[in-house]
């Protein structure tokens, strides 16, 4: 037997993945949404959960890891919106409420990248540490993790995606694709970032050609960031952009060229393949993930 059946909901800018399982093993049902509008979406999620629901029995709680910003305070009205995004159709939309009201079972909310964190730490790449980063780079750059044993949330929630990293204009005249800052990590460095600057998407390209060399040095600069801040026992990256395998060996020298033997770790001066790595649930942890918070 394999124990009691949990809902989760990865929600991305591109797709909607559902899930009810009770574990990375047993998974009874899975579903892909593209993420048209929510008038149209969420119908759509809660119809699976439904009919799962009928099929397989009830669950014992949803997880819900989305993209942001979202409302995670829970003494705001506002708990469980994804709040002012850039996305067309989708500020100011309530995900927890709906499924709370449509099956009434403790709905667990986070970022897609927390969420991912977490999956990580229970079955994947992040197992037994206690401070570690996720990043995903898609269609948006996010970030989350742990600290100390704990999801890292704060005022609102990290947005590692918007961080700063220096552009050398003549290396790379494009003024970068973020509706809010412009060249911000996530203007330079997500899917539709690379798109934008060569006029071809991010899989188009093999890889000697010079969009990865440029991407693979943004990435670099922004874990040289994150190690210098948050110290990390091990940085994890995902999201569709990383799918080009050959991206992650480029990034692991460049952040070693970057950081120059200052951060004096045996687990970066000679174990960087194992501190910078993809996750270890692969494109499943986000959906994993989610599945883990409904169960924690
Ligand atoms: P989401 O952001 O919706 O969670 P993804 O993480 O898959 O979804 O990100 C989608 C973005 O990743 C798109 O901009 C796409 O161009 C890019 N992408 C998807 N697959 C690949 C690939 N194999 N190589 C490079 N870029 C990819
Ligand atoms: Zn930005």
């Amino acid at each position: 037997m394999s124990g009691p059946l949990y809902g989760a909901v990865e929600a991305g800018g591109t797709k909607f993945l559902c899930m009810v399982a009770s574990g990375p093993q047993h998974i009874v049902a899975q579903e892909r949404f593209d993420t048209a509008t929510p008038s149209v979406v969420l119908p759509q999620v809660i119809e699976f959960f439904r009919q799962t629901i009928e099929q397989h029995g009830k669950l014992s709680g949803i997880g819900v890891g989305s993209f942001g910003p979202i409302d995670l305070n829970r003494n705001s009205p506002s708990y469980g919106y994804i709040t002012a995004t850039p996305k067309a159709h989708w500020s100011n939309i309530d995900l927890v409420g709906p499924l709370r009201k449509a099956f009434g079972v403790p709905v667990a909310f986070d970022t897609d990248v927390n969420a991912a964190a977490v999956g990580e730490h229970r079955w994947g790449a992040a197992q037994g540490l206690d401070t570690f980063i996720y990043l995903t780079i898609g269609t948006g750059i996010g970030g989350g993790g742990m600290v100390a044993g704990r999801v890292m949330h704060g005022l609102v929630h990290p947005e590692m995606g918007h961080m700063r990293v220096p552009r050398d204009a003549e290396v790379d005249p494009f003024t970068g694709a973020c509706p809010f800052h412009g060249d911000c990590l996530e203007g330079l460095a997500s899917g539709p970032a690379i798109e934008a600057r060569w006029g071809k998407p991010a899989t188009a390209f093999d890889a000697n050609h010079p969009a990865w060399k440029l991407e693979a040095d943004y990435l670099a600069q922004a874990i040289v960031n994150l190690v210098c801040t948050v110290s990390p026992q091990r940085v994890i990256l995902g999201g569709g952009v990383m799918q080009q395998a050959f991206l992650l060996p480029m990034i692991r020298e460049r952040v070693l060229s970057l950081l120059n033997n200052y951060v004096q770790s045996p687990a970066i001066l000679s174990e960087i393949d194992s501190y910078v790595v993809a996750p270890g649930l692969g494109p499943q942890a986000g959906i994993l993930g989610s599945l883990a918070m409904a169960m924690e």
